[in-house]
């Protein structure tokens, strides 16, 4: 409607695990994905059946879904359909990374993966339930000792260990001996699983009860104190080892698991062990007594070590020790030290010697594969990595923000932390669709590898599809289309002739698809989910700045939220999901549009109700009846427009205005709200100041048909289905979709019909309450505006409040004009009133009244009287103050003011 060519294609991404792991489920007959398909998804339970094959599941919602984007309305050009496994773009992928590869940015390497032990394949964002991006952080491993077994326990505060006063195991846990690395380790069960998943070398030798370790002893490493092994129910056996260090002092949960303990055994032969067991002061902070921990507890009146505020004073703690503590005399050469400090130099320490390691852990555990597996930290060896951690790439990702537009701009921070944050990322699976590794054909692209160019691809799969009798040889032996044919269409390289000659595709074809790709690339806008900027979006940033010249990079990123239903995010369990299709069956294709974008914010979630749905589907049908009542006959009237009539088309005018730039910033809620809803007060405001009859002079159908018509192309990206309707029962032809978005016309805005409006409908408004004030029905109303002297002051006080001239100085200058003088002490008491008036306007109002010098306000109540007459159902007169022929009982004409006229009733 602009005057561009807008592409929008669409694409479906079979790519990865979910679609593995949900046919699975259904072929598992988990009641879950049964529940979902037949009662959300309204599915039959014999398509179901063949459901239970993943590509048929995928084409079944692929089929679905484009039903839906078809049914809503969306101009999508199918054309260049097609799917990530479809040959061709298996091609296109092998394309993709042999550039990454030749540029080095593929590595092979050992690094720790999100791991799904099931699958034995790595796991990212796309491949967990509930879409988690899993969270690798390390921990250490700080390793006591009996004898010559060791007893590792996980900490993120190793040099606390000073403070240690007794391990805790969960009673309820089963511990292996094992060895590991040839030392003899006691850990949990859970934690054997999770070593040899990193590189340890783990033998089991036997597994131990709880009870077996309970109050037996063990060594601190660092100070050599024999300490208890004590029973806490709350260590989980799978974090971290299953054993975990106490220090009482600095952790409020082992300060109160502790004094619970005590509770509980102080009639029982184990209350002497306890009596030993004392809190150590290790760190010294400021503003807090010898035992920190016991300080918090107190603070947030901590009950027992169930209470959830244990975790905001753990929080608390942590932080405020690391950031101020000092490490008290008690911890040898460390005393004196920052905790940070300390902490470095202790890991440093206790790693030389053999008492310390690391441990990889999930921090967001549990994650959950799709397959139903808890996941851990996997270190791949010698698997395949985008390395998103080089420094020339980032660099050049960077630059490639910095030229875009990011909608909206607050998210540039999270793009910008994302860039330099990103490090060597799996980029292969061992499951799932997809196309293969090029250079090593056992791993397959996984989904957010293979989903960040694809883009460009639109413009070849329509010629694919189009000149399927010279591409079809391709699709069975894909190595015939050789990378020169990308490299050439879409980065330029090369010659027609060579590509031509080596593919047997006519050179026209070539070059049509090298022109289309120039024509149609870059990206101009990517709308996506705000959930993707941290991978989708940013890896889309890096690829096309490695891939493509500078001039093809993405222009720029549009992130949107989710739709809410009725305030609440829409899931399975809370079973509120409308599916599109059942949507638009209820309430209409475009009820449901504007329904989802009348509440859009730019990357804020969206609310869709069913009450607004309703109520939008009733306003837009009230437009057609609209058009239905005008028809399709051009009225060719040429009467003057009235002062009302101009007011109208002003009105239209700062509509289209205002619309415009709302939609050019995506304010659509903003848009939807001036189109659907102002406007149509204006029009009730113009109706009623016209009132029922028809006159000679009446241009009520000219003018209403200009307001929808152009109403309607304003309306049409919104709801295009009623837009084309009226479109077409207002006589005109083609669609309106293809007619020019409505151009704002300078020459049309009124300035002086809008004041004059404004006036009467304060005017209106104002004797309104009087009268509901008095309670009386009058029988004739009488308007008095200001004398035309009142208005040569009130000019000139605007003017001097501009200047900001003095009190005294405005009132001896209007009292020097001979004319305003002979008025006598009534010029100078409302001088002395209106300064203070324009002293108090605001700027604009002060500024634009300025501007519009006298108004004939007389004239405009005359005009507007029928109006009055009808509204109050009396007789109405007009009088300018001074009036020679004025009729002023009770003398209210004094006090008529510029803009406030008084109002007289009997
Ligand atoms: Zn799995």
């Amino acid at each position: 409607m602009k005057g561009y060519n807008t592409l929008f294609p669409m694409g479906f991404h079979y790519t990865g695990t979910p679609l593995f792991a949900m046919s699975k489920r259904l072929r598992d007959g988990d009641p879950e994905i049964v529940g979902t398909f037949t009662k959300i998804y309204g599915i039959a339970p014999a398509t179901l059946e063949k459901l239970k094959e993943p590509k048929s599941m995928a084409s079944y919602f692929r089929e679905d879904i484009k039903k839906g984007m078809m049914e809503i309305g969306f101009s999508i050009d199918w054309r260049r359909e097609f799917t990530t496994i479809d040959p061709l773009y298996s091609r296109y992928i092998e394309w993709h990374f042999q550039i990454l590869n030749q540029k080095g940015l593929i590595t092979k390497g050992t690094h720790p993966v999100a791991w799904c032990p099931n699958d034995k394949s790595p796991v990212g964002v796309v491949d967990t339930m509930g879409d988690v991006e899993p969270d690798i952080g390390e921990s250490y491993l700080v390793k006591f000792q009996k004898d010559r077994v060791f007893y590792p326990t996980s900490t993120l505060r190793p040099e606390t260990v000073f403070g240690v006063t007794n391990l805790w195991i969960n009673p309820d846990a089963v511990y292996v001996r094992a060895s590991v690395d040839s030392e003899l380790w006691i850990v949990s069960r859970e934690a054997v699983e999770k070593l040899q998943h990193q590189n340890h070398k783990v033998a089991l030798e036997r597994e131990i009860p709880a009870s077996e370790l309970l109050w037996k002893t063990v060594q601190n490493p660092v100070t050599g104190n024999e300490i208890p092994v004590l029973p806490g129910s709350f260590v989980e056996p799978d974090n971290g080892t299953g054993v975990v260090m106490s220090v009482p002092g600095h952790a409020p949960y082992d300060y109160q698991a502790l004094t619970d303990l005590k509770q509980r055994y102080h009639d029982s032969p184990e209350a002497q062990i306890l009596q030993r067991v004392e809190p150590a002061a290790i760190i010294r902070l400021e503003g807090f007594s010898d035992l920190p921990a016991a300080d918090l507890i107190g603070k947030f009146k901590i009950k027992d070590q169930n209470d959830p505020h244990l975790e905001h004073a753990t929080q608390e703690l942590y932080s405020k020790e690391f950031h101020d503590g000092i490490m008290k005399e008690n911890t040898g050469s460390y005393s004196g030290m920052p905790v940070a400090k300390a902490r470095e130099a202790i890991v440093k320490e206790l790693t030389q010697q053999g008492k310390i390691e690391t441990l990889l852990e999930l921090r967001n555990a549990p994650v959950v594969c799709r397959c139903g597996t808890k996941c851990l930290v996997h270190i791949l060896e010698n698997q395949w990595f985008i390395n998103y951690g080089d420094l020339e790439w980032k660099t050049l990702a960077h630059k490639c923000l910095d030229h875009m537009a990011i909608l909206p701009e607050e998210l540039r921070g999270e793009f910008n932390y994302t860039i330099d944050w990103l490090r060597e990322r799996a980029c292969a699976r061992t499951v799932g669709l997809g196309t293969k590794l090029p250079w090593d054909k056992s791993w397959t692209i996984e989904a957010l590898s293979d989903s960040v160019v694809y883009m460009a691809y639109y413009i070849l799969s329509k010629y694919f599809t189009k000149d399927w009798v010279v591409f079809k040889k391709f699709e069975k032996d894909t190595s015939g289309l050789p990378d020169a044919f990308f490299n050439f269409t879409l980065l330029g390289e090369g010659t027609v002739d060579t590509v031509a000659e080596q593919t047997g595709i006519p050179k026209r074809t070539l070059n049509a698809i090298r022109a289309e790709f120039q024509y149609f690339y870059p990206v101009d806008m990517r709308h996506s989910g705000r959930d993707l900027v941290s991978n989708h979006l940013s890896f889309y940033i890096f690829h096309h700045s490695s891939l493509f010249p500078e001039k093809q990079w993405p222009k720029g990123i549009v992130a949107n939220g989710f739709v809410l239903m009725e305030g609440a995010k829409m899931s399975k369990s809370l079973e509120n999901i409308i599916p599109l299709r059942q949507g638009i069956a209820k309430f209409g294709a475009d009820p449901v549009r504007v329904g989802v974008m009348a509440t859009a914010e730019l990357g804020q979630d969206t609310d869709f109700s069913e009450g607004l749905a309703g109520s939008i589907g009733e306003r837009l049908a009230s437009l057609i009846g609209q058009a239905r009542k005008l028809g399709a006959k051009k009225v060719t009237g040429k009467s003057k427009l009235s002062m009302l009539d101009r007011w109208m088309v002003s009105r239209l005018n700062y509509a289209v205005q205002n619309a415009t730039t709302a939609l050019d910033r995506l304010r659509v809620r903003e848009a939807i709200n001036i189109i659907l809803y102002q406007l149509d007060n204006d029009i009730a405001w113009y109706n009623r100041r016209l009132g029922p009859k028809k006159t000679k002079s009446d241009n009520r159908g000219r003018i209403l048909r200009k307001v929808l018509e152009t109403r309607t192309r304003m309306l049409a990206p919104l709801a295009p289905h009623t837009s084309e309707e009226i479109w077409s029962r207002i006589g005109n032809r083609g669609f309106v979709v293809q007619a020019d978005w409505p151009e704002e016309s300078e020459y049309e805005k009124d300035p002086a019909a809008d004041r004059a409006e404004a006036l009467i409908r304060q005017s209106l408004d104002d004797t309104g309450e009087i009268l509901r004030a008095t309670g009386i029905t009058p029988k004739r109303i009488a308007y008095y505006t200001g004398a035309d002297w009142k208005w040569q002051v009130y000019l000139k006080a605007l003017k001097a409040a501009e200047e900001k001239m003095r009190q005294g100085d405005f009132i001896k200058d209007v009292m020097g004009d001979p004319q305003l003088r002979a008025l006598g002490k009534a010029v100078a008491d409302y001088a002395a009133k209106t300064i203070q008036q324009a002293n108090q306007m605001p700027d604009e109002m002060r500024q634009s009244r300025l501007r519009d010098g006298i108004v004939a306000e007389k004239t405009i109540f005359v005009d507007a009287a029928d109006f009055y007459q009808r509204e109050f159902k009396c007789a109405v007169n007009v009088w300018q103050e001074g009036d020679p022929t004025i009729n002023d009982p009770k003398g209210r004409a004094r006090t008529s003011e510029p803009y406030r006229p008084a109002i007289y009733l009997e």
